[in-house]
Order: C-alpha cells, then sequence, then structure tokens
C-alpha cells in the first residue's frame, strides 16, 4: 500500500494533501489513517482490493469542487464513492488516491408533484425517496434489490436496474437532469427538470459513467404515478428448465409484468432460513411474477400469466394475499443476497444477460461450469429481462478458491457473449470486467468511448482504471490488478 502511495500522490506530501482537504470539507470530514481507511478498500466485489491514500466527505458541490480542484493541482487521482455496494469494483481506486465520498450529501431538496420531479443529493438512500413520497400517489421506479443502502448518484452512475425496471425501464429513464463537478472542478448543469430539449442527450451520456465523466452532485429525477392496483404471483417449478421457458412464453403473449423474478433452489433454501416464508423447499426454481396497472383487467392477466406458468408444468401457483404478504414476498426477494452467508463466507455475483429464449442454455451451462471447477453456484435474478445473477460461492481466505471463481466468471460470461449477451446488465464495467471490453466491442467503438472520456476527463485522473480497457491515468494502460482477496 505504501508502494502505491508514493506513486500516486507525486507532486503533494501525503500529510500536507489531508491537510488541505481538511481545510475544505472541516476536520472532522478527512480520514487518512490505515485502519480507517481498509473499509474502503473494496466494495460488494470482494475479490480485488484497493486503499484510497485519503477519503474525504464533502457536504456541498461547492466542496466537492474544490477538493477536484486540489486533485488536479497535485495531479491526485481521485474516485467517487456513494454507498459501496458496486458488485464490479466500481468505485475502488484504482492506485491509490483520493476517494470523494458524496454520502453527506443526502437532502431531498425539492418534491414537485405537478411537475412530477424531485431533486435529490447524490448521497441520498434509494429507498428514501421513496419513504418521502409515501402516500402522495408517487414513487420513483427504479429499485435495485440494494436500495435500502444504495445511493442515487451511484445507481446514477452504473444506470441501475432493479426488478421493477422490466416495465419501467432503468434509471437512464427516469433522470431528467444532473449538476456535475467535472474532471477539472467546474459546477455544470446538463438537462434540468423538464424532459428532452435540443441538442445531444447530455444526461444519457453521463448516466452509466461509472464514474469517469464527471462527480454527479444533484439530480432530477422523474416521479411516476403509482399503479392503480398489482397482482402478485407465484409460480412454483420442479425444474428450471420449466421456469425458464415459461418466462419466454409470458413475454411473447405480449405481457409485460412489472417484474418477473427467478431464484433457484440453493438461493430459496437460505431465504427460507433467513425469513420463513413458507417456500416449498423441494422446487427447483421459483418465479415471483407482478402485472399492475388499471384495476379493470389485472385479473385477466394474472388468470392468463398463471395459465401460462401451468402450461410450462408449474406445479402449483400462489397469490399474494394481500399488500403484506406482498411486502413480504418482495423483501424475502430484495434481501436474498443478505441470506447468502448462510451459505458461504464470501460470494461473486455476475452480471450477463442473454436473449430471453436462451435463459434454459445458459442456466444449464452455468451449472456445468460450477461442476467443472467445483464451485456452487445459486441463482436469483431479474429473468424477465435475461438478467442473470449467478451467485458464485466461495471463501476468500483459500487462494485457490478465488482462482476457480474467476476461471468460472470468465466462462460464464463468455458464454453469455457466445449467445448474443452482453457481460454486464446492471451492474456495470467497473474494474472486474474491463478484459471483456475489447471482446464486446470493436477497436473503432471503443476509440470513440476513449475520445468521449478523453473530452470529460483528459487527464485521466477521474476514476483511473475503470469502463475502458485504456482507463489510465499515472501510466496504468493496463488492466491493473490490485491486491486480490487472500492472494
Ligand atoms: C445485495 C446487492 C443487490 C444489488 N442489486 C442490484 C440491482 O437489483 N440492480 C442494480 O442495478 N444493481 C444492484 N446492485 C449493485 C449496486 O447496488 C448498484 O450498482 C448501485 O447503483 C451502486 O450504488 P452505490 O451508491 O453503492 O454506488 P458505489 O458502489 O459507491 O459506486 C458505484 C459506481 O458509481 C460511481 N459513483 C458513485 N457515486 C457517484 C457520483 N455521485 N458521481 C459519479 N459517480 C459516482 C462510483 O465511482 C462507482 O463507479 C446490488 C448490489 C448488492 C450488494
Amino acid at each position: 500500500m505504501a508502494e502505491e502511495h508514493e506513486r500516486i500522490v507525486s507532486t503533494i506530501e501525503a500529510d500536507q494533501l489531508s491537510s488541505s482537504l481538511r481545510r475544505i470539507v472541516g476536520a472532522d470530514h478527512v480520514l487518512d489513517a490505515h485502519s480507517d481507511l481498509t473499509v474502503y478498500e473494496c466494495d460488494a466485489f470482494v475479490i480485488e482490493k484497493h486503499c484510497p491514500s485519503v477519503a474525504v466527505f464533502p457536504k456541498t458541490t461547492a466542496e466537492v469542487a474544490a477538493v477536484v480542484k486540489l486533485c488536479n493541482v497535485h495531479g491526485v487521482p481521485f474516485v467517487p464513492r456513494g454507498a459501496g455496494t458496486s458488485l464490479s469494483g466500481g468505485g475502488l481506486p484504482v492506485g491509490g488516491g483520493v476517494m470523494i465520498v458524496l454520502t453527506r450529501m443526502r437532502e431531498i431538496s425539492e418534491v414537485n408533484l405537478r411537475d412530477r420531479y424531485a431533486i435529490v443529493e447524490p448521497g441520498v438512500v434509494n429507498a428514501h425517496l421513496n419513504k418521502r413520497l409515501t402516500g402522495t400517489g408517487f414513487h420513483y421506479a427504479p429499485d435495485p434489490s440494494s436500495q435500502g443502502a444504495c445511493t442515487i448518484g451511484g445507481n446514477v452512475s452504473t444506470n441501475a436496474g432493479g426488478p421493477h425496471t422490466l416495465k419501467y425501464g432503468v434509471t437512464v429513464n427516469h433522470v431528467l437532469g444532473l449538476e456535475l463537478v467535472t474532471a477539472d472542478g467546474e459546477i455544470m448543469q446538463v438537462g434540468g427538470p423538464v424532459d428532452g430539449g435540443p441538442g445531444p442527450d447530455l444526461v444519457g451520456i453521463i448516466v452509466g459513467g461509472e464514474g469517469t465523466l464527471g462527480i454527479v452532485t444533484k439530480i432530477w429525477v422523474r416521479l411516476t404515478r403509482n399503479p392503480e392496483n398489482v397482482r402478485t404471483m407465484l409460480g412454483v417449478f420442479d425444474s428450471v428448465d420449466d421456469a425458464t421457458h415459461a418466462i419466454s412464453a409470458i413475454i411473447g403473449a405480449g405481457i409485460i409484468p412489472a417484474a418477473l423474478e427467478m431464484m433457484d433452489q440453493g438461493i430459496l433454501v437460505a431465504v427460507e432460513e433467513a425469513f420463513h416464508f413458507g417456500f416449498p423447499l423441494d422446487a427447483e426454481a421459483i418465479l415471483l411474477i407482478e402485472v399492475d396497472g388499471l384495476e379493470v383487467g389485472l385479473d385477466a392477466q394474472r388468470d392468463r400469466v398463471t395459465e401460462i406458468c401451468r402450461q410450462n408444468r408449474a406445479r402449483e401457483v400462489r397469490f399474494a394475499a394481500d399488500a403484506k404478504q406482498r411486502l413480504q414476498l418482495w423483501k424475502c426477494r430484495k434481501q436474498a443476497f443478505g441470506a447468502i452467508g448462510r451459505l458461504s463466507p464470501s460470494y461473486c455475483t455476475q452480471d450477463g444477460v442473454v436473449p430471453r429464449s436462451k435463459l434454459p442454455h445458459i442456466l444449464q451451462r452455468i451449472r456445468a461450469i460450477g461442476a467443472k471447477h467445483d464451485i456452487r453456484i445459486v441463482n436469483v435474478f431479474h429473468a424477465g429481462d435475461g438478467n442473470l445473477h449467478p451467485i458464485l460461492l466461495f471463501d476468500e481466505r483459500h487462494p485457490e478458491q478465488i482462482k476457480r471463481v474467476l476461471a468460472a466468471s470468465g466462462e460464464i460470461l463468455s458464454e453469455c457473449l457466445a449467445c448474443g449477451g452482453s457481460v454486464t446488465g446492471e451492474h456495470g464495467i467497473g474494474l472486474e470486467k474491463i478484459s471483456f471490453m475489447n471482446r464486446m466491442f470493436t477497436e473503432d467503438d471503443l476509440d470513440v468511448m476513449e475520445r468521449l472520456r478523453e473530452a470529460l476527463n483528459p487527464k485521466g485522473i477521474l476514476s483511473p482504471g475503470k469502463l475502458l480497457p485504456t482507463a489510465g491515468a499515472c501510466g496504468m494502460e493496463q488492466v491493473h490488478p490490485g491486491r486480490r482477496a487472500a492472494l
């Protein structure tokens, strides 16, 4: 770590950097003791670890801009971080430098129901916005399963999805405008409270930029009217194949459920142990299906979905009896990852996408790849949009298990590409999947992305080592494996 420290903090001594930062944000809002910084050495992608040289917690846009300007003057790399729930190592400070943690910027400064938008700071936790909207008849639609912890700034940067984005669209469809601090410390606004506007879609460019194109400091989000009603169902299947065929059949029948999620037996057992919902533990797979909209017609949709499940050999289809049971079902799904601790000490979640019709094939391949590498894999995922989350279970204290996890992950993602899919549906490329970029895109494609990043991040010191294969500052032009867990 000392080596990283020396390499990065090149034109300023570490203690001078810390004291300059303290002058900007206040003495209590800078961490530079190694014991404190280890908390920030990884996010939810636990395989790779990079410790920042210093972590700073600004409260205002002006403070963010001042921190960025200081970093620029001294050539110190910096990386924004929200709640640190990234599953692709997006917020890791590759090579050290300053981590700008935005969790103190958590004001919801305006809720405008007449014009259907809210203005939030980046550190607002996703679920807190919806809590604030309770009773208004509106909600903020993107609902990542991590919504109890992740921030809207992080969601914007990863273009997060969630169970209900099957029908409602991912984060980019719900962001109207952004204020950001550019890589050289200027404050700019793109978009605003109203939709559209002339010229290129700058908001669309920044959303999904994984923190490489600017630091988001304010967000105008779209508010969506709550559906009049919902019907929530649980399809129980004796085979994963049947469940995956049912998924394609539902969408093929022209029904777009609000959500269509799958859990396989491996995860079901852990979820049941944790939440005691009453899931059938002998089922090979369950589908959690929700249709919503105007009350009139909902029963017909529910009946049609039920019929399709039965045609695909569902053993039974259960219905959430009331709002309480529905909430309990969603709690089980959204907190499924939390139950994994019952299965293993560490896990690595993959995020491939395949065309829905390839789900039976890819799930068989995932089983075979797990067996080949002797890695247990369980699945809980956004089945409706073909977005897989195979969860590879391991113990990070055993280096050879990590090697097998990485090999199996690589094979799964390669298979997604072979199916015509993608190596990420919502978690982003981050640090983890950079080596796949030149398999997904041509050199010309990557060159365009590179030029865009250079235009907005010319020195490359904002979030180096992320997203693009040539994402380097400080000579880091290659994928830069940091300290691997246990290695
Ligand atoms: C249990 C679990 C379930 C999950 N479920 C989902 C899911 O259903 N859907 C989904 O999409 N993801 C999911 N994720 C992944 C993760 O929660 C999302 O990627 C989320 O958007 C990250 O938000 P965060 O606040 O934790 O950001 P961080 O992890 O802190 O950062 C993520 C990226 O955003 C950048 N960033 C953060 N804040 C800013 C900012 N203000 N300006 C510019 N860049 C910034 C960081 O540099 C990094 O590249 C899940 C993760 C876990 C652990």
